[in-house]
């Protein structure tokens, strides 16, 4: 039996991740596997229970009794938590930094590997991992990988206008601060920090069309799967 095709597709917030695999997924007929939320997830968890979130204890008693699953519908990835559906409840400013704080403790990295392995290879086909380690710790053989950036005001721009697009009005300012912080957590974490595989293909969605960066990979890893088959 041959074994799933992996492709790992990493980079900071707001570089396009989402919208890039969510396309690849449905072009490629692959399993979507969003890592962020996933520890959007335990930071939301953590935040209701009360458990603080340097607390390697807590947090790991508490990994041990979550239960986290994807289910996509339409166009829509959705995320839930314990049989409940928190794809909205995970993404609100306040969980985004607790998800970067719970992200940096080696704990939660390590009780997350297990799971994020089983999801990238429970699809027959395959499945496309967005993240921050993928290519690095997750899957370093996965068959693709690519590295996805864009300069900081061009994606804080994104957030702006995709959160004005829900309704919520938040100065631009502030959320380019909150991204810089947010980057340079990811950037300077011990474990696992944000940086290229060093066989990653990198792209940049600053200067490239999010439909042109999608075609890009979709070719390259059309070309990879030829050729693993050969
Ligand atoms: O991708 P998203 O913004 O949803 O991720 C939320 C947070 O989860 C990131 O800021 C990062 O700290 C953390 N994360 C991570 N490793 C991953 C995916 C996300 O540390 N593979």
């Amino acid at each position: 039996m041959s074994t799933p095709f992996v492709v790992a597709i990493d980079g900071p917030a707001g570089a396009g991740k989402s919208s890039v695999s969510k396309q690849l997924a449905r072009n490629l007929d692959f399993a979507l596997v969003d890592t962020g939320a996933i520890y959007r997830c335990v930071a939301l968890a953590a935040r209701e229970q009360g458990v603080p979130l340097d607390d390697d204890a807590e947090l790991k008693r508490l990994l041990d009794t979550l239960t986290i699953a994807f289910e996509m519908s339409e166009e829509e990835n959705h995320v839930f938590l314990d049989g409940r559906d928190v794809s909205q409840a995970i993404r609100t400013p306040e969980n985004s930094l607790a998800a970067s704080q719970v992200s940096s403790r080696p704990v939660v990295r390590a009780g997350l590997l297990g799971l994020q392995r089983r999801l990238g290879l429970s699809s027959p086909h395959g499945a496309i991992l967005e993240g921050r380690d993928i290519g690095t710790v997750v899957f370093p053989d996965a068959q693709a990988k690519f590295f996805l950036e864009a300069n900081p005001e061009i994606r804080a721009r994104r957030r702006h206008r995709e959160l004005l697009g829900k309704g919520v009005e938040k100065p631009f300012d502030e959320i380019l601060a909150e991204q810089n912080r947010r980057d340079q957590d990811d950037r300077e974490r011990e474990v696992a920090p944000l940086k290229p595989a060093a066989d990653a293909v990198v792209l940049d969605s600053s200067t490239m069309p999010l439909s042109q960066v999608v075609s890009t990979m979709e070719n390259r890893i059309r070309q990879l799967m030829g050729t693993s088959k050969a």
